[in-house]
């Protein structure tokens, strides 16, 4: 059995810039990526919100801050030079009430610190932007933009491919063992063996890891996001992207209005449990994965803190109506018929033991494993510097 320097568990956006910047490092490399699924990108990278976030929002010299600025500018370079369709549009963050002022001003100096450039507006600036969205202040953030991050794997993986990276579709990895100073790794396939490995599994990302033999420090909990389209008549209503104040208490940016690549313009997403970690609506659920997240305590203590929040989502998931409203707090010439369904996504979020959300991106690496724990949001964004910051551990690791 020919043996690889590196294997890549998972040929999501994280998995292949990870091969990308690895063969950039070292052109020699002999590297392969398993992926279960037929095509790349088929989770989290190919379902999402398609933004270029700035590094507003994360907490100043946070890995999502410091990769989320270097990495969207990378993305854009890479998107331009590949052919990838992307636009630099700027977004709006819409504070529509005064006691969200001060949470604007908040976000405003962690921008600064994190040195992204943004601007406020007042009112008249904000109908300049955006004449249908109501506001009292904003902050422009020239910088944000919008692409498309299943076509950016779909390039990622060509390129791999032309240079020699086997990119194994269809092939999931089942089990692994230590075997002299390397792995034998089990796949639905057939047997790889590797010098290292690198988990970029996602929404797996845990059970990889346990897999592995590692007791991941952080368990996966799976939130989806659903989204409406509005209807082409009302795809005018905002022209390019609007956020509403956070919830600093909530990890996820609320409700927004998103232009997409295709010209679309996206409302959502909303943050309710997913039945199953690939469960896209209510109807796709999972024995073994309802019974470990009512058995798990820190699971239960995170469902008694967020439990308001969580309530108002799933009621929002439920009547389209509730939706709709939460919607029009930014843009009230918005109807409930200017809206359909669209395809949702499932995030994978890690919690701790004792039930807290993990904030910032975590890799934890040991002998021969290198597991990415988190890469939620902006983590598409940044998938570029976090590929290269992958890309730096293993070749630590292999000298
Ligand atoms: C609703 C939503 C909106 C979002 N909006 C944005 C946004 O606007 N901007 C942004 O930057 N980020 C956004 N994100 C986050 C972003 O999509 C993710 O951070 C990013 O796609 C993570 O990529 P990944 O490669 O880690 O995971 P994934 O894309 O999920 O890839 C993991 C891959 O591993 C494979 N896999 C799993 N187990 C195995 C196994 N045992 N063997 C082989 N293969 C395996 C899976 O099939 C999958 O293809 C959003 C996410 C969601 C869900």
């Amino acid at each position: 059995m020919a043996e690889d320097d590196v294997t890549i568990i998972g040929g999501g956006i994280v998995g292949l810039a990870t091969a990308h910047a690895l063969l950039r490092a070292d052109p020699g490399k002999r590297i392969t990526v398993l992926e279960k699924e037929s095509a790349v990108g088929s989770h989290q990278t190919g379902r999402n919100s398609g933004v270029l976030h700035s590094g507003l929002y994360y907490p100043p010299g946070s890995a999502k801050a410091r990769f989320a600025r270097a990495g969207a500018e990378e993305m854009y370079r890479f998107c331009a030079e590949h052919g990838v369709p992307v636009r630099r549009l700027g977004k709006l963050v819409v504070a529509t009430r005064a006691e969200q002022l001060p949470r604007l001003a908040e976000l405003a100096r962690r921008g600064a610190a994190n040195g992204v450039r943004l601007s406020e507006l007042d009112g008249s600036g904000i109908a300049e932007r955006e004449p249908r969205v109501r506001g009292l202040r904003a902050l422009l953030v020239p910088d944000a933009g919008i692409t498309d991050f299943g076509a950016v794997s779909r390039v990622l993986a060509d390129l791999l491919a032309e240079r020699g990276v086997a990119v194994r579709r269809g092939t999931e990895l089942v089990a692994a063992r230590r075997d002299g100073d390397g792995l034998v790794l089990t796949t639905t396939t057939g047997e790889v063996r590797t010098r290292l490995a690198v988990n970029c599994a996602g929404l797996h990302s845990d059970t990889v890891a346990e897999l592995a033999g590692t007791r991941p420090a952080a368990r996966i909990l799976p939130f989806r996001g659903e989204y409406y389209e509005t209807t082409a008549a009302a795809h005018e209503l905002v022209r390019a992207l609007v956020y509403p104040v956070p919830d600093p208490a909530f990890p996820f940016l609320g409700v927004h209005f998103t232009r997409m690549i295709d010209g679309g313009l996206h409302v959502g997403p909303n943050a309710v449990p997913a039945l199953a970690r690939e469960g896209y609506d209510w109807r796709t659920w999972s024995g073994p994965h309802l019974r470990r997240l009512l058995g798990d305590p820190g699971l239960r203590s995170l469902a008694k803190r967020y439990w308001r929040t969580g309530a108002a989502e799933i009621a929002r998931s439920a009547a389209k109506p509730l939706f709709v409203r939460a919607a029009r707090e930014l843009l009230p010439a918005l109807r409930g018929a200017d809206l359909v369904p669209a395809a949702a996504g499932v995030r994978a979020q890690a919690v701790r033991p004792d039930g807290t959300l993990v904030d910032d991106f975590l890799v934890h690496e040991d002998e021969r494993w290198i597991h990415v724990l988190n890469a939620p949001s902006p983590a598409a964004t940044a998938s570029l510097r976090i590929g290269a910051d992958i890309a730096e551990r293993v070749t630590a690791h292999l000298g």
